[in-house]
């Protein structure tokens, strides 16, 4: 049975955390090991475009000790991008078992609102179950409510907040 390490990089709202944490063991039926882990990130930091790298945050949570089949989702604040993409919410390594998740974009959106803390939970939970979907195997969805569509701004994150369509549910379930 794989479980899933959450790891927080950075400070995050005990409360979030913990709904974060709740919600993930209700969608994958996995142990959760929470890690309050809050790590300077200025080695992936690209004071070019001020913002940090993907994955390099990616390569260096493959040195932390885990178990082989322990999947890893590391949570942080940080305004994060990957080559080719002008940010990301999040970046999933699937081979690794190891995804990034940040919130940095997900309080702010484009259209500068800050969100609430209930519409921040449900973003930074759609977007764990994208990220951690992705390394139970599933790829991106054409369903506009499906937690596996791809997201380019805060508005697509909140109508894909329906969950995992019927044809991803099913999926995921036959990779558990
Ligand atoms: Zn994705
Ligand atoms: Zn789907």
């Amino acid at each position: 049975m794989r479980k899933i390490i959450l790891i927080f990089l950075s400070e995050i709202n005990p409360a979030l955390a913990n709904e974060l944490r709740n919600s993930l063991h209700e969608t994958f039926h996995r142990n959760i090991e929470t890690r309050h882990q809050v790590t300077d990130l200025r080695y992936a930091y690209d004071s070019k475009r001020k913002q940090y790298i993907s994955p390099r945050v990616l390569s260096r949570l493959g040195n932390i000790r885990k178990d082989r089949d322990a999947m890893i989702l590391a949570v942080s604040d940080v305004d994060m991008y990957s080559p080719g993409y002008d940010f990301v919410y999040g970046e999933a390594d699937i081979s690794a078992g190891i995804a990034t998740l940040s919130i940095y974009r997900l309080v702010n959106g484009e259209d500068g609102i800050h969100a609430t803390p209930k519409v921040l939970q449900e973003r930074v939970i759609r977007e764990a179950k994208h990220e951690v979907g992705h390394l139970f195997g599933l790829g991106h969805c054409n369903s506009a409510t499906c937690v596996m569509r791809t997201c380019t701004c805060v508005e697509e994150v909140d109508a894909a907040n329906g969950g995992f369509c019927e044809t991803c549910a099913l999926k995921s379930n036959n990779s558990q």
